[in-house]
């Protein structure tokens, strides 16, 4: 049998706050998917004309020629890849490596050129660096991002010179345009990797803070809100009381409870708690809150929920618990408290009528739903009726 805290580490957290699953996921695939496309269409226009442009040229440059129509192809298949909607990760790596090949072939190709061209030649493959770099730090982590980027560049500035040396062309007097270039180009990359560190530490601090926030605000037996996280939900309802729309909230205790501990042990009792906040969970609309309120009550709040509408609500909970055994310890069922938000409620106020109402379902027998009374202070000058009303069945 598994023990109170191995159920709880096994238990499935409820899912993230938006915030957090963006942190998780910083540039969401969508996004990159987007870019990407955006990015690789213009650069087919734009190879094409560069392309185009080499046939006025007496001497077409040779990397231009038979490059571009390789990277034209590459930019079409990439495009149809990701419009088709097939993975990211593929279009990325092929795009990547293309582009290594293309810096590290340009640069090779500056051992071929007589010395005037190196410096026209090489200039591109350092644009060309910065981007394959932006991309590699999107791809990997900063790290392995930074030590590819450094490798490719000291290959690039390596070339040029080498080619330069064993040609008898390379003093540095004479190159000083080269060197700029060089020299401007490993200032981005530097600067793209402080950027991408201070991405990637912003993202972990924030994906941290959220963490604490998701642990701080969620019951860790059951997963659902704790009362702290209840608060908030509340105060939505109360805030909407000007407005006439604010709600109604159910609260509810699992009837005879410790005796389900004291017959079947606390670790059923516990499971009887997670499986009855599965229930309720999957019993609400989406916009409806349900949180572990302490012990064995849980809150409900249903925004935009007149008293009419709140009841149906609790006697349908009601009856789903009646109607669903969870052995071992078989029926479980529950009381509870419906109080409608009335001008003057604070939380106390509000929390404390369905808790009147709770107890005095318990009173009349346990397994019933009892809406609270309205006060006075609802409408102003009119006592209203006591409006107790009441469903469910006695039980044990
Ligand atoms: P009633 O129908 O009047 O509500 O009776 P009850 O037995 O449900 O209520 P009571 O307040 O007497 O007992 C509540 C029990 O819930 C006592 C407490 O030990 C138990 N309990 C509270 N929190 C937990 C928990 O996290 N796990 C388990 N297993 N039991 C819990
Ligand atoms: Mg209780
Ligand atoms: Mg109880």
């Amino acid at each position: 049998m598994t023990t109170r805290s191995e159920r709880r580490q096994n238990l499935r957290l409820p899912a993230l706050p938006e915030q957090a699953q963006d942190a998780a996921a910083p540039w969401s695939e969508l996004l990159r998917r987007r870019v990407y496309l955006a990015a690789l269409a213009f650069g087919i226009p734009v190879l094409l004309m560069v392309w185009a442009l080499q046939f006025g040229q007496s001497k077409p440059d040779l990397y231009i020629l038979y490059a571009h129509p390789l990277l034209m192809i590459m930019c079409i298949w990439a495009v149809g890849w990701l419009l088709r909607g097939r993975p990211l990760r593929v279009a990325e790596q092929v795009v990547f490596i293309c582009n290594v090949f293309a810096v590290l072939a340009q640069s090779l190709m500056t051992a071929l050129t007589p010395g005037a061209a190196v410096l026209d030649l090489s200039s591109s493959t350092y644009w060309m660096l910065v981007a394959l770099s932006i991309l590699a730090f999107l791809m990997f982590g900063t790290r392995r991002a930074g030590v590819l980027a450094a490798i490719n560049y000291l290959l690039c500035v390596a070339f040029p010179w080498a080619a330069l040396l064993l040609r008898g062309e390379g003093s540095l007097s004479a190159n000083t345009s080269l060197l700029r270039v060089q020299l401007t180009c490993g200032a981005i990359l530097v600067l793209l990797f402080g950027l991408a560190w201070y991405r990637a530490r912003f993202l972990q601090e924030r994906s941290e803070r959220l963490t604490l926030y998701h642990l701080a605000h969620t019951d860790p037996l059951t997963g659902l809100p704790n009362r702290r996280a209840l608060y908030p939900a509340v105060d939505d309802l109360l805030v909407a009381i000007p407005q006439g729309t604010s709600g109604s909230v159910i609260l509810l205790d699992l009837d005879h409870f410790k005796r389900i501990n004291d017959t079947y042990g606390h670790n059923i009792g516990d499971d009887v708690l997670i499986y009855t906040a599965a229930l309720l969970r999957s019993a609400l609309r989406d916009g409806d809150t349900v949180g572990r309120w302490g012990g064995e009550e849980f809150l409900i709040t249903l925004p935009d929920t007149d008293t009419i509408g709140a009841t149906k609500v609790a006697e349908r909970v009601r009856r789903l618990m009646q109607n669903t055994p969870q052995p071992p310890a078989g029926q479980v069922t529950a009381s509870l408290g419906v109080a409608t938000c009335e001008p003057g409620d604070d939380l106390r106020v509000l929390t404390a009528r369905a808790d009147a109402a709770m107890y005095e379902a318990k009173q009349l027998g346990r397994n019933r739903v009892v809406v609270a009374q309205r006060s006075a202070l609802a409408e102003p000058g009119t006592l209203s009726p006591p409006t107790l009303t009441l469903w469910g069945e006695e039980v044990g």
